[in-house]
């Protein structure tokens, strides 16, 4: 049992040797002088000392413990060690969304005069940040099709720091060599920053096979039942120390303590709201995929997927989220969205209800149609996350609906 008292922020858990399943229920916990079961929520700003003596130490860092919920807090603390030890990371911080961590890996490290290369098909937002934010401060950008590893050696240049992808890309689920990438990186003298918010840390990671940072949204499966906003970074201690932590404590984006608690308890049954999906998911794809109102279907698990060969060489499982084209372009997607009775329309993802997406019309508008075309992201595309109801009332639902649109 861990002294809380004089625990270190962060400080190991001996079930970092158990297989991820365990790890997502015991890592990390930190319990007090109570006993609980559950993980506390210590819902406080900030801490108080004994003595000014011992808070003193504390600022100096020479005793462990916590000063301020702004740069750590016991829940916060729990849920760091828990993905940290689930990725396989050596450290790791959390943010208040999946954007703070996506925009401070990006730009914590990087100074005016550096260059990014990133693959164009990526979350909208994520391409804010390198396509309008990054220029502002006088920090360059390639954008290439992610696919294309002659793209990624063509547009590494003498200042390029940081190369980022995203795989299974969102909205079109292409899979991206990670290895072969980050090998050019390497190369190049930059780091691979890999958004794995698709590929949840238990069906690919991404640290394994080469990349210096991870980063999650745990609004989308780590939570996943819609509850909270929450995001993870994760990498070596070097990378935290020198860029993250500093960044994150002096500019603020913290994770609340109480989003923390939700997203522990959220971690406890990722395992299994994930391979539940993910198997639902791929009985879905195989239906619909036969269907004669779906022109073109993509699910990283079927043997047709276009990178069907990265898929079983990087991820250990195919996906909880299926692309498919609904003949008819905007209206016979409309349709088919407007005809659903179960299954609800919203932008989001990896939840317990299963959800569909338009991107044309919502995630992706910012882009002009061109751009779009380019990413496959045609007016009839919808993006489905499988959510935990029954897979045949799911296959009911989506194909009435279709029959209709
Ligand atoms: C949702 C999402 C994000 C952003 O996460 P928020 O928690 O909404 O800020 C980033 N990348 C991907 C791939 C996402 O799906």
């Amino acid at each position: 049992m861990s002294d809380l008292s004089k625990a270190a922020p962060q400080s190991p858990s001996p079930t970092a040797k158990y297989r991820p399943e365990t790890r997502l229920v015991h890592s990390g916990v930190l319990r007090s002088q109570f006993g609980e079961t559950s993980e506390g929520l210590f819902l406080t700003q900030g801490f108080v000392y004994e003595t000014a003596e011992a808070c003193e130490a504390r600022f100096k860092g020479e005793d462990p413990g916590f000063i301020y919920s702004r740069f750590s807090n016991p829940t916060t603390a729990m849920f760091e060690r828990r993905m940290i030890e689930l990725e396989g990371a050596e450290a790791g911080r959390s943010t208040a969304t999946g954007m703070a961590a996506v925009t401070t890996a990006i730009l914590a490290p990087l100074r005016a005069g550096d260059h990014v290369v990133a693959a164009k098909a990526m979350f909208g937002s994520c391409r804010f940040v390198i396509e309008d934010l990054l220029p502002r401060y006088g920090i360059t950008s390639t954008l290439v099709d992610g696919l294309d590893l002659e793209q990624w050696r063509k547009a590494m240049r003498p200042n390029t720091r940081t190369c980022f992808l995203e795989s299974p890309t969102n909205p079109t689920l292409d899979v991206l060599d990670i290895s072969a990438i980050a090998e050019i990186s390497h190369d190049g003298g930059a780091r691979l920053i890999v958004d794995n918010v698709f590929a949840t840390p238990l069906w690919q990671s991404p640290l394994e096979l080469g990349a210096d940072v991870v980063v999650y949204s745990a609004t989308k499966h780590i939570d996943g039942q819609g509850r909270c906003l929450g995001g993870m970074i994760l990498s070596s201690n070097a990378f935290i120390d020198e860029h993250i932590h500093n960044f994150l404590r002096q500019t603020g984006p913290s994770l609340s303590p109480f989003n923390a608690w939700v997203l522990l308890k959220g971690l406890e049954t990722l395992a299994v709201r994930v391979k539940q999906q993910t198997e639902s998911a791929a009985k879905i794809a195989d239906v619909l995929a036969a269907h004669p109102k779906i022109s073109r279907l993509i699910y990283p698990g079927r043997s047709d997927h276009p990178q069907a060969a990265t898929v079983k060489k990087q991820m250990h499982a195919g996906s909880t989220l299926i692309g498919f084209e609904v003949k008819g372009d905007k209206a016979g997607a409309f349709r088919f969205l407007n005809g659903l009775k179960l299954t609800r329309i919203s932008n989001n993802l990896g939840d317990a209800k299963s959800l569909v997406t338009h991107p044309a019309t919502t995630t992706h508008q910012r882009l002009p149609i061109p751009a779009r075309a380019e990413l496959g992201i045609s007016e009839g595309f919808i993006r489905f996350s499988t959510g935990l109801e029954h897979a045949d009332d799911l296959i009911e639902d989506l194909t009435a609906a279709l029959d209709r649109a």
